[in-house]
């Protein structure tokens, strides 16, 4: 039986600041998506699931109308709609600030929401786990995914399973240009190796073995080339089908027992490690320390069966602990790089330029140097750096973006919109392109 699993997630608004929806938000989710729930045949899904990571509500549906279905979509988007609603109704923080488009058109890819989904021939136990991140960027997800499905030291499953050791298919994204390439493992190891040391730019979308079963698939939404302006995080999710041809379970979630520093953060401009935490947890007022949750689910006929907690034993609080000392080690430098983004990445770019323009406009030519002879000349504003805006970026766009080799490029103020996508599909440079 051909299944479709589809995850949408959203933040449309937090109680007190970015912390977790209110329980009338999931409620309000909840009673649009529940009555579809299949009963005497009728009904768009087979089953659902609703949860949060952080600020991020996730809607897990499965069905049988494939990806990229508009009734699928169109579902999830009257969902968040009903929660923007008793958000603003609350007055939540950042009430909608993922519905970025005032009416639905087919799809939610490009209007704000995160979307991962995948279809495929459902095994006799099929497994998967759904991993949700929040304060961070879809880049986050790049390490884990290396651990799960290249580095042998971390999965030995790499070797002594028959399927994996041939290697898979990993699709890289592109971000700013809204491109794909697919990689063949083995023989593209180094090439993936490149792209995943900017995680900003080249992410991880889609994972499929060699004879094409879908295993991984995840969002790489870009919210900033959709609004225009920063308007919050492009937190990831992600689905990963485990075991038999597959990682075991295990094997991924033990990929995200090392915290590796990722972007995002308070007000989208630090570098904190990636702290594993249980499902439906608020994010951390501890500067906002980026987390991931993992829902572990078995399925029959599109029926879920959990999550099991993926991150709630209790060996994952000692990997808590290292994530904390981690957090407050690269706290302890403040506002210096590398514990704060370069200019290209921050998101609050506006009050950086704003600073940046006062010591500009006390810079003068150095005493002796070949400046310094014309008195009439005024010092003039160094090229700004940061790229803040969406048409500042516009006017960048025309030249090719080659991460810089001394400062990783995470532009996680101008993501394109390009969203996940099936070794099948190409890339749309939705908001690149205008
Ligand atoms: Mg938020
Ligand atoms: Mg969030």
């Amino acid at each position: 039986m051909k299944i479709t699993v589809t995850v949408i997630k959203a933040d449309v608004g937090g109680i007190g600041g970015h912390t977790r929806p209110s329980d009338g938000l999931l409620n309000a989710v909840r009673n649009i998506i529940k009555p579809q729930v299949r009963k005497d045949e009728k009904g768009l899904l087979i089953d659902s699931y609703i949860g949060y990571c952080g600020d991020d509500i996730h809607i897990v549906m499965t069905h049988t109308k494939g990806i990229n279905n508009s009734a699928i979509h169109g579902l999830a988007w009257r969902a968040f709609e009903a929660a923007t609603k008793v958000a603003k109704n609350e007055g939540l923080y950042g009430a909608g600030q993922d519905l970025l488009k005032d009416s639905f058109s087919g799809n939610v890819k490009g209007m704000g929401p995160g979307v991962a989904e995948m279809t495929f021939e459902e095994r006799p136990n099929e497994a998967f786990t759904i991993y949700a991140a929040d304060k961070t960027e879809p880049g986050a997800f790049n390490y884990p995914f290396y651990r799960m499905f290249v580095d042998t030291l971390t999965n030995t499953g790499l070797i002594i399973n028959k399927n994996l050791a041939r290697g898979v298919r990993i699709n890289v994204m592109d971000v700013e240009k809204g491109k794909i390439a697919q990689l063949e493992m083995w023989q593209d190891k180094p090439t993936l190796e490149a792209a995943l040391m900017y995680p900003g730019r080249y992410v991880v979308s889609s994972v499929y073995t060699k004879d094409n079963q879908p295993i991984l698939s995840a969002s790489t939404d870009r919210l900033h080339n959709i609004a225009g302006k920063y308007v919050g995080k492009d937190d990831p999710i992600c689905i990963i089908r485990t075991q038999k041809d597959f990682p075991a379970t295990e094997e991924a979630g033990a990929a995200f027992g090392n915290p590796h520093l990722v972007a995002g953060n308070t007000r989208g401009s630090h570098h904190m490690p990636l702290m594993p935490v249980k499902i439906n947890s608020p994010a951390s007022i501890n500067y906002a320390i980026p987390i991931v949750s993992a829902l572990v689910f078995s399925m029959h006929n599109g029926r879920l069966v959990g999550p099991v907690d993926g991150f709630g034993s209790v060996d994952w609080d000692y990997i808590r602990t290292i994530a904390v000392k981690r957090a407050l080690a690269i706290r302890s430098q403040g506002f210096v790089h590398p514990a704060t983004l370069v200019p290209d990445e921050l998101e609050y770019a506006e009050g950086y330029r704003a600073r940046m323009s006062v010591l500009w406009s006390k810079m003068r030519p150095i005493p002796g140097s070949k400046g310094s002879q014309n008195k009439q000349q005024k010092p003039q504003p160094q090229k700004q750096q940061t790229r803040p805006q969406h048409s500042q970026k516009q006017t960048q766009k025309a030249k090719p973006t080659i991460p810089k080799t001394k400062k990783p490029s995470t532009p996680r103020k101008s993501k394109p919109v390009e969203t996940k996508t099936s070794t099948e599909q190409k890339p749309k440079p939705v908001t690149e392109s205008k």
